[in-house]
């Protein structure tokens, strides 16, 4: 086995027992960038001297005798809209192409506190607005188990480095699916924690009553130990909570009740796609586990309704943005040119930002305004709360939810760029869940045409820990 292909668990076990070191470790996946990021495109910057120099010093620890931590030495990839002090960090858009993060977000500095290693920072939709990373200021990611398909979004750049052996495990967002749709698409595991689980501190903001920072790994004992390792309050981060201490382990699985809801098994989605995620939930039922059908009822409403609040919200943080605080902004010549500040915001926002964040921005601006508030947002947010609440009766009766993650696997580069609409429905069966502030995580279940399909496994608030059981269960079930 390659030292690139270790999962978290195997790396910190070898480390430990001094088999290999950090700086091997660390060589091996910056040779395999070297190599092949050429291809996948997943990094928009690696920091090599950085990563090196950081495993020379936990290598140096670990010889004076010091136990590592469980993440110590081990090489991790941050999706680019995530802070890491005194590194570029750029959400994807040429608005911050040159903007250096003064602080490290909250779940950075609680990786650093373990001694993990950061390889880089990897490339993303503009502000992880898209489903494809082809949103992307920069370029387009490629997946790496095809190189003609689009690696999902907007953490795809996370997605294919975990997928191509680039790192050993990524951070991703998640504010309608993009953690579990990328994790999908290129056969990686993608953990969405609940909403408040993990600290917003430091991320860049999209959508903030949606966003949720979270694990990109290759197994589901990683995404448990990278969740562990970054979950809690946070005084940086109002609406973040102190988890309850998990749950003891080994649920007897005849216990678990899971659900299936009718509504996620759509007219248009791929045949061969459903027959793999009714396979998969057989694998559960073997296993003693009651399956029934449920209802949601209010899934029809879940994108139109998130497509009014994202929108909204994004109007509104990315004001931020106006060519005066930071970022770019327009040239000193152009300036004098202007007749007024507002052109300097205007022309800034113009060129800084893709064509995707404008129509976000003005959709958000539209349904905020003054007569439409009511029609549009207000209206949007009860439906939010019926969404919520169709979850909150079906876990009266069932412990686990099981859909699928996408309707379709990964599509080809360009298939769906021209027609946001169509983009847009990719995340049909992802996006209820962050609407309802729900944990969820995505498993890779099998292969369509040799391409990963992923199981979506949704828990009830702060039951991380369910998911992550039900799914070590599936996982080994399966393999
Ligand atoms: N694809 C969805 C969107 O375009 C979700 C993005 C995300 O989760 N960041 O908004």
């Amino acid at each position: 086995m390659e030292l690139t292909e270790l999962t978290i668990a195997q790396a910190h076990e070898k480390l430990a027992k001094r088999e290999i070191s950090s700086l091997e470790l660390t060589k091996a996946f910056l040779d395999r960038i070297e190599n092949f990021d050429k291809k996948f495109f997943s990094f928009l910057a690696v920091t090599s001297n950085l990563a090196l120099s950081q495993a020379r010093k936990i290598d140096d620890l670990i010889l004076t005798g010091r136990k590592p931590s469980i993440l110590a030495g081990i090489p991790i990839a941050v999706k680019d809209n995530i802070l890491v002090e005194e590194m570029r960090c750029t959400a994807g858009s040429k608005i911050l192409e040159n903007y250096v993060a003064p602080y490290d977000a909250t779940v950075i500095e609680r990786l650093k506190a373990q001694d993990a290693v950061i390889l880089g920072k990897t490339n993303l939709d503009e502000f992880a607005m898209g489903s494809s990373t082809e949103n992307s200021g920069f370029f387009p990611t490629k997946n790496p188990q095809d190189l003609t398909r689009v690696p999902g979004g907007s953490s795809g750049g996370s997605a294919a480095a975990v997928a191509g052996d680039l790192c050993c495990y990524a951070l991703g967002s998640d504010t309608g699916g993009s953690i579990r749709q990328p994790a999908s698409f290129c056969g990686v595991v993608g953990l969405k924690p609940t909403y408040g689980a993990v600290s917003r501190s430091g991320l860049i903001s999209m959508a903030s009553s949606l966003d949720q920072i979270g694990p990109i790994t290759k197994t589901v004992e990683d995404a448990k130990i990278v969740f562990e390792a970054i979950k809690g309050k946070d005084p940086l981060d109002s609406t973040s909570v102190e988890l309850p201490k998990p749950q003891t382990t080994n649920h007897k699985l005849q216990t678990i009740k899971m659900g299936v809801p009718k509504e996620y098994f759509i007219e248009g989605m791929d045949t061969e796609v459903e027959e793999i995620i009714r396979n998969s939930i057989k694998k559960f039922e073997e296993q003693g586990v009651k399956i029934e059908e449920i209802s949601l009822p209010h899934t029809k409403y879940a994108l139109s309704c998130y497509y009014i609040i994202m929108p909204s919200e994004v109007s509104a943080n990315l004001a931020r943005y106006d060519g005066i605080k930071y970022g770019y902004s327009i040239s000193k010549e152009q300036r004098s040119k202007g007749k007024e500040l507002l052109d300097v915001y205007l022309r800034s926002r113009e060129e800084g930002f893709g064509e995707e964040v404008r129509i976000r921005i003005m959709l958000g601006t539209y349904a905020l305004s003054a007569g439409y508030y009511e029609a549009y947002y207000l209206r949007a947010q009860k439906v939010r709360t019926l969404i919520k609440e169709d979850f909150e009766k079906a876990f009266q009766k069932v412990d686990l939810i099981l859909t699928p993650v996408s309707p379709t696997p990964a599509f080809k580069i360009g298939e769906k760029i021209e027609d946001p609409l169509k983009m847009y429905l990719s995340d049909i069966f992802t996006i209820a869940v962050n609407l309802a502030g729900l944990p969820a995580i995505s498993i890779p279940v099998g292969r369509v045409n040799n391409l990963p399909v992923g199981l979506q496994i949704i828990g009830r608030p702060f039951e991380e820990n369910k998911i992550l059981e039900a799914g070590q269960i599936l996982e080994k079930a399966i393999s």
